[in-house]
């Protein structure tokens, strides 16, 4: 696999960042998920537009271009023939020399690495139409989710509970209310109506989200943004998920009991189609 890093393409045996990177020792870097279909890449802008504000919140500076940044997503897929898959995008403060709490000085160059990773079933995933199984969790994370840092412990925390309870995944609940995924957003519907958290600093803005938000208003779908219980979860007729890299992922239990009949449902149907026809359409 040919990986990018600090401005040169080369095979990932020789990209090497330095033991004193802030990334590798303060968890101190953002990152993006984007996703490619047909060789093309999905939501380009939404997750540039993320990036941008990420490293904004964390007063870090990286000054590739908007063209720089397309021209190197452009050029990991065609050197690594990528079909189906994903592009993984990471910015760190750098190599800050001695371990200090402090930034470093300003005009310490970022350590920025973008690596593809190849799924050629992405888009048909088998998940998609069995629906996946989730437990709860307290939202035991910081409270600035918004920005889409490294810091991952917790949620690699959930996904191996999930995992150890025979489940796929893990909801987080705090003060009462579902949050989000482990690694998504999530939503329920209840009458055709699309019942969503809405957005603070307490959820990630998912870029798939605010297209899929955007594709239902378009199609007249009934939508509600506030906060729901795992009971309302539970009792709702629907429940799914979005990422970047799993689109719409229907959610058939919550805590061992059934969402609606307990399969996939209508709506999530719908919306999965909806979503991967329009973002396929608008992929670069
Ligand atoms: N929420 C969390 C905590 C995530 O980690 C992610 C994706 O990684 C999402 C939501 C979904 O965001 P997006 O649709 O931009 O992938």
């Amino acid at each position: 696999r040919i990986v990018y890093l600090n401005g040169e393409y080369m095979p990932e045996e020789e990209a090497k960042v330095s033991v004193f990177d802030r990334g590798f020792v303060m968890g101190d870097a953002v990152y993006e998920v984007t996703s490619v279909l047909d060789g093309k890449i999905l939501e380009f802008e939404g997750h540039m537009n993320r990036l941008a504000r990420s490293l904004a919140e964390l007063e870090m500076t990286c000054d590739l271009t908007r063209d720089e940044w397309i021209e190197i997503h452009r050029e990991l897929v065609k050197r690594n023939d990528l079909e189906e898959g994903m592009i993984y995008l990471q910015v760190s403060r750098g190599n800050a020399g001695d371990r200090d709490f402090h930034y470093p000085p300003e005009g310490t160059p970022p350590t920025v690495v973008l690596y593809t990773q190849s799924k050629p079933n992405l888009a048909d995933d088998p998940k998609a139409k069995e629906g996946i199984k989730v437990i709860s969790l307290p939202d035991l994370r910081w409270h600035r989710r918004d920005i889409k840092t490294v810091q991952l412990l917790y949620p690699s925390m959930a996904k191996m509970a999930a995992e150890k309870a025979g489940k796929n995944d893990a909801w987080f609940v705090e003060d009462g209310f579902v949050t989000e995924g482990s690694s998504n957003n999530v939503y329920i519907v209840k009458d055709n109506k699309i019942i969503t958290r809405h957005l603070s600093h307490d959820i990630l803005h998912g870029i798939t989200r605010a297209s899929l938000l955007k594709y239902a208003a378009e199609a007249q779908m009934e939508i509600e943004e506030r906060p729901f219980t795992i009971e309302e979860a539970q009792a709702a007729d629907e429940a799914f998920f979005t990422s970047a890299s799993a689109f719409v992922m229907p959610v058939v239990e919550i805590d061992g009991e059934t969402v609606g009949e307990g399969v996939v449902g209508p709506v999530a149907v719908r919306l999965r189609e909806i979503y991967l026809d329009e973002s396929r359409k608008a992929a670069i």
